[in-house]
């Protein structure tokens, strides 16, 4: 089965729905689940983010993480999951092989959303209501990445930093570690910056903060950002 565009877009409004909506659980054999093609060359983010890294990051990162999922997954109730689901429902048990489920899962996803919002020959900016709530929120666009930096430097080891929102539904970034994701937690995921050293060090070596600014302010698709806070 193929993760859509589609499937990532709408997993933040369907979890947040899901208090309120409870959706049928539809059983069907998923597994494998497929990795879905980059939306773009591997050459088109460079220079901020190169071939070589691209070509690594999705060609065998992500991929191991489709991997080890379908393999971890055989057999048991998740195999006939969507991934949205496989993250959610694993995220709820500390059992071992769970954890293991979720942590390849959460990577799985968290790579779909992350290919899937960037646009080569950027930058763009949000606009609109999004660009006030950015405003009021960070203080403008430069606020925004520097707190996205900020934010980052929370995370003490692997992670990422999240759009998303905070418990008093405002705009927040927050600093999840290793493959942990908002989709987890309950929480809309709107734009997600990847700090495992896999996403930067061939290009930036050390420099995670360099590397951060530079996606922020290059790479971004914020049309995608406004159709994840639309759905
Ligand atoms: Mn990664």
């Amino acid at each position: 089965m193929d993760i859509t565009r589609r499937t990532i877009l709408t997993a933040g409004a369907a979890t947040a729905a899901a208090a309120i909506f409870p959706r049928p659980h539809v059983a069907r054999a998923a597994l494998p689940l497929t990795q879905p093609k980059l939306p773009f060359a591997e050459a088109d983010l460079a220079p901020v983010i190169s071939a070589k890294t691209v070509g690594l990051h999705y060609g065998k990162h992500h991929k191991a993480y489709y991997d080890k999922l379908n393999t971890l997954a055989a057999g048991t109730p998740y195999a006939d999951m969507e991934l949205t689901d496989i993250v959610t429902q694993s995220a709820k048990s500390k059992d071992a092989a769970d954890v293991k489920i979720f942590n390849n899962a959460a990577q799985a996803w968290n790579h779909v959303a992350y290919w899937d919002q960037f646009v080569p020959g950027g930058p763009n900016r949000p606009t609109g209501d999004l660009a006030a709530s950015v405003d009021e929120t960070f203080g403008g666009y430069d606020g925004f990445i520097k707190r996205a930096v900020d934010v980052s430097d929370t995370v003490f080891g692997t992670g990422w930093v999240w759009l998303t929102r905070g418990d008093d539904d405002r705009f927040a970034l927050i600093g999840y570690e290793d493959g942990k994701n908002p989709v987890a937690v309950g929480r809309p995921a709107y734009l997600g910056i990847d700090i495992w050293e896999h996403a930067y060090y061939v290009d930036y070596e050390n420099r995670k903060a360099e590397h951060i600014r530079a996606v922020l302010d290059k790479l971004v698709n914020w049309r995608v950002v406004e159709e994840r806070l639309k759905s």
